[in-house]
């Protein structure tokens, strides 16, 4: 067993930057990054929108940037995922995979959220390549292209009205009859011209060598296939935030995403708090992530300061 005062579960934009303010704070935090350290900026190409990188910055290079400046301030990083947690008493428990138990008077949890894949042939391939599940972070680099996106929902009318001031032409590709997202969403999607919505519509495969050059369709009710000629293919059917282990514990909505205190990242457990995409459905930018991280740090260490910890 080992006891620490700041145990951060994941290592993306929100965890890593819970690390460099608590270890400045001299929390000395215990990190462990889970399977993926990184995050979803792991599978991204460039970022543009990060500020203070001009030139922009590829995903994986940024987060070792992150990961580096966490270690400068002496954070001690284990790449291993914890499994089990335990909120009962005043000092929270928690286990890794190979067995570690440790005390923590503080959690920061930034498990982040994966994104839903569709299993199609080419998808996982093209990856980086054209195939994307971030309209908002690869969106330009299909500036005046023809682009798919798949879904239905508000993130998918969301990241197509967003996509259609960028792009020539965008393919809306709905696999019912009826989109899920709100009415005012759907709005905005049938009043944008350059997005043309095909209804009953499902991606069977991503084409292409070194970059996608096309999508191969089925139409759910005429059975008809086809193939639309797209560089990028975006697929927005929805995020599953990585906070399985915490459900017994804390307040989650229907889709699994933690709830905080709103504007803060207290969740319902004194000392244990939430940060970036793990509570956000909304925003999931690296840059808002970063920004609740930092704001976990700074309450945790609040938290142990009235403590007297
Ligand atoms: P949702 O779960 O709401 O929607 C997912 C969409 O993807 C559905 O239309 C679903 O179709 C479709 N889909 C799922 N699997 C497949 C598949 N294999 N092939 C084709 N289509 C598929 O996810 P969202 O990310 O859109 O939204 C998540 C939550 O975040 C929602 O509560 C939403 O309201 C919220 N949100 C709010 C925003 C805002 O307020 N600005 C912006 C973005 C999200 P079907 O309908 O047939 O099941």
């Amino acid at each position: 067993m080992e006891q620490v005062k700041c145990l951060i579960i994941g290592a993306g934009p929100a965890g890593y930057t819970a690390a460099i303010y608590a270890a400045r704070a001299g929390l000395s935090p215990l990190m462990y990054t889970g399977p993926q350290p990184g995050g979803q900026l792991m599978i991204t190409n460039d970022v543009e929108n990060y500020p203070g990188y001009p030139e922009g910055r590829m995903g994986p290079e940024m987060m070792e940037d992150f990961k580096k400046q966490a270690e400068r301030f002496d954070t001690v990083i284990r790449q291993e995922m914890i499994v089990k947690v335990d909120f009962t008493g005043p000092v929270h428990k928690a286990w890794s995979e190979s067995g570690q138990e440790i005390h923590a008077h503080t959690i920061i949890i930034a498990t982040g959220a994966s994104a839903k894949w569709l299993g199609i042939p080419g998808e996982d391939r093209l990856q980086n390549l054209g195939v994307s599940a971030c309209a908002v972070c690869d969106g330009f680099f299909f500036r005046k292209q023809d682009v798919a996106i798949v879904g239905g929902g508000d993130t998918a009318a969301e990241e197509s009205t967003y996509l259609a001031k960028i792009c020539k032409t965008v393919h809306l590709l709905v696999r019912r009859d009826e989109m899920r997202a709100s009415k005012i969403m759907q709005e905005r999607v049938m009043q944008t011209p350059n997005i043309i919505v095909h209804w009953n519509t499902s991606p069977v495969e991503v084409l292409g060598d070194d970059g996608v050059s096309g999508v191969k369709l089925l139409n759910n009710q005429t059975q008809e296939a086809s193939t639309l000629d797209v560089t990028g293919f975006f697929v927005a059917i929805g995020h599953k935030p990585n906070t399985d282990i915490f459900a017994e514990w804390l307040d989650r909505d229907e889709s699994g995403y933690l709830l905080a205190v709103p504007g803060r990242t207290f969740t319902k457990i004194p000392g244990v708090f939430v940060a970036g995409d793990a509570q956000d459905k909304i925003y999931r930018q690296a840059v808002t992530a970063a920004g609740t991280g930092c704001m976990a740090a700074l309450d945790a260490e609040r938290y142990l300061v009235e403590k007297g910890i």
